[in-house]
């Protein structure tokens, strides 16, 4: 993370939950009815979601038209009141303007400084914080290059379906031949992210590892929350009254 100083959204008073990694498939499956769930019970009894990227395992195009039943249930949530926002992950980077649209979730850049009780927070997915993987830093240069999207997206949405199922079918290769420290997050890079943002305390998802480290940089107490992903079970992270605690929703 080089980004001298992070976009920065406004704070909110109150109940924020963040969720990411919930890797929803084209075929809903048991992650998808407990998310919807969790969206018509927890979330509605926040004031913020945060969804700190890949909520979906792959995103091809806002013209997919693809997880409608998961677009209505946020859409539903922030008409009920409940701000939500989404960060892009390495799965659904190219979520877009009708995502934005039909969910109701206003799309925030990554990485992000949010104010949380009046402390700003460092938010990111996390994959640019697992700078040891370099053939993902490498395959991550080119398809968040944004001629690179444009034409993509300018291919039959059968072909991207396609190019996005050989992808996925790499990656699942990819990591079951790469050493697990490799694919967690770099111990510079998160001094650096820490220290070009001067936050105290970053949240991310990615390395499906949930956990609280407590940690010192520069003689300071700095935390890194990384988030849980949804593969066999439902798991958030809740903020309230400058208390964080990380969930877990047995299925
Ligand atoms: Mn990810």
């Amino acid at each position: 993370m080089t980004r001298e100083a992070a976009a920065a959204v406004p704070g909110f008073p109150g109940r924020c939950l963040f969720v990411s990694d919930v890797h929803l498939d084209a075929v809903a499956g048991a992650a998808e009815a407990q998310f919807l769930q969790f969206l018509r019970t927890e979330a509605a009894g926040a004031d913020v979601l945060y969804i700190l990227g890949d909520l979906f395992e792959s995103w091809v195009g806002d013209d997919a038209h693809s997880h409608g039943a998961v677009l209505e249930a946020l859409a539903a949530l922030s008409a009920g009141g409940v701000t939500c926002f989404a960060l892009h992950g390495n799965r659904d980077f190219l979520l877009a303007e009708g995502f934005r649209e039909r969910s109701g979730c206003r799309l925030l850049p990554d990485p992000v400084v949010a104010e949380l009780g009046g402390e700003r927070v460092l938010l990111t997915h996390g994959d640019a914080l697992c700078t040891d993987d370099h053939a993902y830093q490498e395959l991550r240069t080119i398809v968040r290059d944004a001629s690179w999207q444009r034409r993509f997206l300018s291919l039959p949405l059968a072909t991207r379906q396609l190019l996005a199922d050989e992808a996925r079918a790499g990656s699942r290769a990819h990591t079951s031949r790469t050493q697990p420290r490799i694919m967690d997050v770099n111990v510079a890079a998160v001094g650096a992210a820490f220290r070009a943002t001067r936050v105290r305390r970053i949240i991310h998802g990615h390395t499906h590892r949930p956990a609280l480290h407590d940690e010192q940089i520069d003689g300071h107490r700095v935390q890194r929350i990384v988030l849980g992903a949804w593969y066999e079970q439902g798991s958030y992270l809740s903020y309230q009254d400058g208390r964080y605690e990380l969930r877990a929703l047995p299925r």
